[in-house]
């Protein structure tokens, strides 16, 4: 008995301790057994907790059944311990009931690791809420499939309908996925690639929603899959704005080509017809007719450079080349070769930092640099431009940022000017078409990436640009230079 480190004891009627065992003597913080001999908990214990644990024992010996509970225990060593006990009737050679003993087990670890898990439980079932996330549990030696309440949700399912195996699933997937989805759960249980996927499923009342799907596999020692384990959420409302945009940039892609031919072509005509006339009958205008026509030759320039840009700013997307580790040194090289001659007019100063190798298509990222240079200097007032290009590695991702030391903008207009046409001068004050930022946005996201800006009026303003591509690796940083 004195070997088991669980802590024993045998008590008489009145509580008193008749033997205890090595570890028991030890929680009280004694060695010699006889030392408890005769005592009670009440020589060891707070009143409270010894009292409690006779009133347990009375009621072991008035009803002769054993007793079991689990409770933290502060014991006189000052350890403090959840026990799991059991109290028993101890019974005389007659037969009749003459003291108590019990077994308290140390279950510390256990309820702290139980207690780790229910805190773990709740903060996944309060993210899972939050995130109306759905998570199901198949069991495909038994083919049982468990449902949380989210799953019943996300698919319009009644509980009482669900008769819980995989072809209750099957029931709720779209016809049309259901062999492709069933072949990648059995893929992913045979040991192939981790499960993520979407699907569409059809709801009772025949409405199709899009499905986001994830799992994981557990495996017995054997390497049998016993558990598949996964979440749902449903993703039909950015799904249906993204076919929406796919549609919109269809529309788009059409209009560019409409403007290309149709627009394009009769205005080249107007142009070179307007510039005939203004040449050849230069001498036999009066005043009036010649600022009529150089009216006329301005609107058709600016007509011309319109389309320009809404051509560009339309083939962002259907246009685009395929992404590629690019190196931004030299997409930056090719945008301001592009801007020689407004560089050297204004003396422009261009410095930039380290530039790394990004995934993107080259000419979009130079397209890219080359407008938001072309508007630091632009929108520079007197002073001399300075423009500086930067990158930075911030959370998996390299963020690029141009800075000008132009006039600035009103914080109320940070979010506008990235809106096509939306311009925040005249074209008086300064040239434009309020297309360039937009075509800047819609290139960012083509790189799944976000852009946005950082200004003060008269302090500059700094153009970032996030790429969410997968970076290149640091060691792959091209080796930075100055260009004045
Ligand atoms: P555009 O340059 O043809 O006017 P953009 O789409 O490039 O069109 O820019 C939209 C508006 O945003 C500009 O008209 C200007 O008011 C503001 N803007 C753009 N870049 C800058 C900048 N670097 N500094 C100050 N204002 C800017």
């Amino acid at each position: 008995m004195d070997r088991v480190p669980d802590r024993i004891y045998f008590k008489d009627l009145e509580g008193r301790f008749l033997r205890n065992n090595r570890a028991h003597l030890a929680r009280f913080g004694l060695t010699d057994p006889a030392q408890a001999l005769g005592k009670t908990d009440f020589d060891f214990f707070p009143k409270e907790h010894a009292g409690r644990a006779y009133e347990d024992e009375l009621r072991v010996i008035n009803g002769g059944q054993p007793l079991s509970f689990e409770e933290s225990i502060c014991w006189p060593d000052g350890r403090v311990e959840w026990a799991s006990i059991i109290k028993m009737p101890l019974h005389d050679s007659d037969g009749r009931i003459c003291g108590t003993f019990g077994i308290s087990h140390d279950i510390t670890t256990r309820k702290q690791v139980e207690q780790e898990l229910k805190l773990m439980t709740n903060r996944l079932l309060l993210a899972t809420r939050a995130a109306s996330i759905g998570i199901w549990d198949y069991d495909p030696v038994n083919n049982s499939l468990v449902w949380d309440e989210q799953m019943f949700q996300i698919f319009g399912v009644d509980p009482k309908r669900f008769s819980g195996n995989f072809e209750s699933w099957q029931i709720a997937v779209h016809p049309d996925d259901v062999a492709r989805e069933t072949q990648k759960v059995r893929q992913t249980l045979e040991g192939g690639a981790e499960y993520d996927s979407d699907f569409r499923i059809v709801w009772p009342d025949g409405s199709i929603r899009y499905i986001k799907a994830n799992a994981i596999v557990q495996r017995d020692e054997s390497g049998r899959p016993v558990h598949m384990i996964g979440t749902n959420w449903d993703i039909t409302q950015p799904k249906r704005m993204e076919e929406e945009l796919a549609r919109s940039n269809a529309d788009l892609a059409q209009f560019a080509s409409i403007a290309s031919h149709d627009l394009q072509e009769p205005l080249r005509a107007v142009a070179g017809c307007v510039e005939l006339l203004a040449k050849g009958y230069r001498d036999r205008l009066d005043e009036n007719a010649a600022e009529l026509m150089q009216h006329a030759l301005e609107g058709t320039r600016r007509m011309q450079n319109l389309i320009h840009d809404l051509l560009a700013y339309s083939r962002v997307d259907s246009g685009g080349r395929p992404l590629v580790p690019t190196d931004a040194n030299a997409t930056l090289d090719e945008a301001l070769a592009n801007l020689t001659i407004m560089l050297s007019e204004r003396d422009v100063l261009v410095t930039r930092g380290a530039l790394p190798t990004v995934v993107a298509d080259p000419r979009q990222l130079s397209q890219l640099f080359q407008n938001l240079i072309a508007n630091g200097v632009k929108f520079c007032a007197e002073r001399r431009p300075e423009i500086h290009v930067s990158a930075e590695f911030k959370n998996g991702c390299w963020e690029f940022a141009v800075h000008d030391n132009g006039i600035g903008i009103e914080p109320q207009y940070l979010e506008r000017i990235f809106v096509i046409f939306q311009r925040l001068h005249t074209r008086r004050e300064y040239p434009g078409t309020g297309i360039g930022l937009a075509i800047c946005k819609r290139i960012v996201e083509r790189h799944r990436g976000r852009i946005w800006v950082e200004s003060e009026p008269d302090k500059g303003s700094t153009f970032f640009s996030l790429s969410l591509n997968p970076p290149i690796t640091r060691h792959e940083l091209a080796v930075p230079h100055q260009t004045d």
